[in-house]
């Protein structure tokens, strides 16, 4: 095993203890793939400590992530008019997801840099693990993140990361992550960060060994940035061939998944390229496919996962007539159950109008803020949400929030006499605080 990172660029080595996480080139760095899958007895994604780049350091970090079930789905294979399916459960990982695979991989490279730092950028659930493993670790994490990501992500960020901030768009959270995460002693994570791609591949290769001697037909797999797509692929185009990789994304059109949905993927063109080369394809998901996928899982399985966790197996109900003779078929689930109590109240309250139940975390601290200070204007509420909450947006960006909550009836405006002057405040509404409660 050569422990070393190579850019799909120029083709630039790297040894690992450089501790490097782009080329010179600007180009991705992938870690070395192993010769074969070989497991010692080891907790956590340690057991695959002779397929791993990070093995070469010493100082090892795990909450025993990964050996996740691939429990067998007889009733929901049934349901689908399939003739077998096993679901790869990663909701049972530490923090809820696989992404623990690479924090463990990632964390682990870090202290053994000596790095006293991580700064990661996030939709929530990469903030989420990263975090737990520097706590973990004793190393400092600073996450940044969109000032709309879902608040249940928001509130355990806080609980677990040093420092949160939370900026306009997902794109501003990537460039900050790299411009922070340059300083000295620290370290960038975005889903790029090729030592959590080298934690990742250990999820395709259990599913491979879980099966013995069989091979699977179709793995498939969540795409958010695609970073797990693409680890995957790597590991199965080398080790099962045969198998077909279908990505799932989840579509951004649908309110409901707009939140959690990435417009343009961090590894589109490797994914594409990849993908190309071994027959593998992508597929897009809404939110209706995946409130059925969710029910249906509940149903036949007694498995309850987050919405995001759900699109692979959302992508079996649309596929179902093309994968009719395929099996067996392997299908990621993620996503710890009851995470998101808006998300369940939705799917279980039919009829209920979806856009208020999933606000933001901006717009519930705007609530919040209106609930406890009673009415007041805008520009109070953005400098509260500046000082007090980390909140790092515009001002018309603010203005553009009260205006959504306005027509949402969550607030109402009022007029406020100063002195002789009059003034437009904003005051939450019995519905509104109805929402918060
Ligand atoms: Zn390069």
């Amino acid at each position: 095993m050569k422990n070393e990172l190579t850019c799909v660029e120029c083709g630039r080595m790297y040894p690992a203890t450089s501790g490097r996480v782009k080329c010179v080139c600007g180009g991705q760095l992938v870690p070395t793939l192993p010769r074969s899958l070989r497991r010692v007895n080891a907790p956590g994604i340690w057991s695959w400590e002779a397929t791993l780049v990070a093995s070469v350091f010493s100082e090892r970090v795990t909450l025993y992530e990964g050996n996740t079930p691939l429990v067998h789905a007889p009733k929901l294979a049934k349901e689908l008019n399939l003739k077998e399916i096993y679901l790869k459960d990663e909701s049972r990982n530490p923090s809820g997801t696989f992404i623990d695979r690479g924090s463990a991989t990632l964390v682990t490279a870090a202290r053994s840099l000596r790095l006293a730092r991580l700064v990661t950028a996030s939709l929530g659930d990469l903030g989420v693990s990263v975090a737990t493993y520097s706590r973990r670790a004793g190393l400092r994490c600073k996450v940044i993140m969109p000032s709309y990501i879902t608040p249940v992500k928001a509130y355990q960020t806080a609980m677990l990361a040093d420092s949160v901030e939370y900026v306009e768009s997902y794109k501003e959270s990537l460039s900050k992550a790299w411009k922070y995460g340059s300083a000295p002693a620290s370290m960038p994570v975005t889903p790029q960060n090729p030592f959590l791609l080298d934690g990742y591949r250990t999820l395709a290769m259990e599913i491979l060994t879980d099966l013995r001697t069989r091979k699977p037909g179709v793995v498939l797999v969540p795409v958010g940035d695609g970073a797990l797509a693409y680890a995957t692929l790597q590991i199965i185009s080398k080790f099962s061939p045969d198998t077909t990789v279908i990505g799932v994304r989840a579509s951004s059109k649908s309110p409901l998944l707009k939140d959690v949905a990435v417009d343009h993927p961090l590894f589109a063109d490797l994914l594409k390229d990849l993908m190309d080369h071994s027959g593998g394809y992508m597929i897009e998901v809404g939110e209706d496919d995946v409130v059925s996928a969710l029910k249906l899982l509940a149903k036949c399985e007694g498995m309850l996962t987050e919405l995001t966790g759900a699109t692979a197996v959302a992508a079996l109900i649309k596929l179902s007539d093309d994968l009719r003779s395929t099996s067996p078929i392997v299908s990621i689930i993620s996503g710890g159950p009851a995470r998101d109590p808006a998300v369940l109240r939705t799917v279980v309250s039919e009829g209920h109008p979806r856009y208020l139940t999933r606000i933001g975390f901006t717009k519930m601290k705007i609530l919040e803020i209106l609930a406890l200070q009673g009415p007041l204007h805008p520009y109070a509420v953005w400098k509260i949400l500046k000082s007090e909450y980390g909140v790092n947006v515009s001002l018309r960006s603010i203005y553009q929030h009260f205006s959504e909550l306005n027509e949402m009836r969550l607030v109402e405006s009022a007029e406020e006499r100063e002195g002789k002057r009059r003034r437009k405040v904003f005051r939450i509404t019995d519905e509104g605080l109805s929402l918060i409660r």
